[in-house]
């Protein structure tokens, strides 16, 4: 009712997701319940459910609706399973997680677009959600362990806090920088140790601080 976006969501899912490799039904309908243009800079809203990033300020980008529901696909989530996020951004990805009935933990770097993400969520009634303003590579140590860490920002490798701070059984998804190019992997964590599955390649903003790239590889 009153949402003049309801079909373009509707042909994102079936033709962003659906087609792909997005069959996960709880998935699937987390895609059509988050109104993406809300996330978006107004001036962009006619292009929120098209098939790319959108830039959000600061330098950073709202990711391809596609990485967002792969990556929440491969994560695993179950409803009540704490899940870490490094890289709120705008804020879509968290409320998709939300959606699955997950308790959310997000980290954002730049503060101004945590404060953002968090009035956005907010405003939409998202209200069961922890943010803070930090270097998520470190993670958040009081609230450990997690079921599933989502990293939405590319790293040069896995920060070792965050294989640290997830549960036994737990599932981390990370973009990891190769060569040129940047591909998505999937660390799960058994009794014994860590098995490392690799995805499909992907293309995200760089993920920065301790643990991550020292500065803005971007920045020449
Ligand atoms: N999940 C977001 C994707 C945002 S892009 C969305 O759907 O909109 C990745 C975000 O990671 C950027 O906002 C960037 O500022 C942030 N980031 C980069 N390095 C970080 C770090 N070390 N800790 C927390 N956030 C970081």
């Amino acid at each position: 009712m009153g949402d003049p976006f309801r079909i373009d969501r509707e042909r994102m899912v079936e033709h962003q997701l659906k087609k792909r490799s997005i069959h996960d039904p709880r998935v699937l309908q987390a895609f059509r319940r988050v109104p993406r243009h809300e996330f978006v800079p107004e001036n962009l809203r006619q292009q929120a459910y098209a098939d790319g990033p959108l830039p959000i300020g600061e330098g950073q980008t709202i990711s391809q609706p596609y990485m967002v529901a792969i990556m929440t696909q491969v994560a695993e989530i179950t409803p009540g399973n704490r899940i870490l996020e490094i890289g709120t951004g705008s804020g879509y990805q968290t409320a998709i997680l939300l959606e699955m009935a997950a308790e959310v933990y997000t980290i954002e770097r730049v503060p101004q677009l945590s404060e953002q993400a968090l009035e956005t969520l907010r405003r939409l009634n998202y209200t069961e959600v922890h943010t803070r303003a930090a270097n998520g590579t470190l993670g958040w140590e009081e609230e450990a362990p997690f079921d599933a860490i989502l990293v939405t920002a590319g790293a040069p490798q896995i920060p070792r806090p965050l294989l640290d701070q997830l549960a036994i059984g737990g599932r981390l998804v990370i973009p990891l920088d190769e060569d040129y190019s940047q591909v998505l992997y999937i660390v799960r964590r058994t009794e014994e140790g860590f098995e490392k599955e690799r995805g499909e390649r992907c293309t995200f903003v760089p993920l920065i601080g301790e643990h991550g790239w020292k500065k803005d590889p971007r920045i020449h």
